[in-house]
């Protein structure tokens, strides 16, 4: 199974996306953490990633893309992969869905689309709540309003363009954890 969960930041897709590949067995692609972990560690990738991400800017393609083509050719990606956090422009989304077709050979694409559906005044709260309690320095209030405009602009597409395929489905982020992962699993059912 190949997924990708998309939404606005802090609408709860990460969350979501590791209970449901521990569930299901599937590897937790988080292109955040990956390039988090690569500053963490001093590398190349992290170097060239820092500054960019604490502004709230997109990291180019050439970089993620790289990353996510070494990620999925790995063995625990074999059973499937949650893509979180990529694709975040069309430009990735044609790159991956080029991928998918030369690696599989059999044309398949993603089986689904998770789309986090969420209001702009709960995200605010929720964003201003996770910049406290993990005290993100990308979070602060206008690297937060300039990362959910980026998604607005370069993002948001993305919805149109996995509705016109058919693989899109969206998920209420209202509610706890157990019912907002409810609504996952069913969604995939
Ligand atoms: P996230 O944890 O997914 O919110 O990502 C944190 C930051 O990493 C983003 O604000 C971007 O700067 C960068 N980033 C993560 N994923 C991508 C991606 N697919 N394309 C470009 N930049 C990314």
């Amino acid at each position: 199974m190949k997924l990708v969960f998309l939404g606005p930041p802090g609408a709860g897709k990460g969350t979501q996306a590791k209970l449901l590949a521990k569930s299901k067995g599937l590897a937790h692609i988080s292109t955040g953490d990956m390039l988090r972990e690569a500053v963490a560690a001093g590398t190349e990738v992290g170097r060239k990633a820092q500054d960019i991400m604490n502004s709230g800017q997109l990291v180019p393609d050439d970089i993620i893309l790289k990353l996510i083509s070494e990620r999925t050719a790995k063995p625990d990606c074999k059973a499937g992969f949650i893509l979180d956090g990529f694709p975040r422009n069309v430009a990735q989304a044609e790159a991956l869905q080029m991928m998918l077709q030369k690696e599989g050979g059999n044309g398949k694409n993603l089986d689904q689309v998770l789309y986090f559906e969420i209001s702009e005044g709960e995200l605010m709260k929720r964003l201003e709540n996770r910049r406290q309690s993990e005290g993100r320095i990308d979070d602060d209030s206008e690297t937060q309003r300039r990362r959910i405009s980026i998604y607005e602009e370069q993002t948001a597409p993305l919805i149109d363009y996995y509705r016109s395929q058919g693989v899109l489905k969206k998920i209420n982020s209202l509610g706890s954890v157990e019912e907002i992962q409810d609504r996952v699993v069913k969604a995939i059912q």
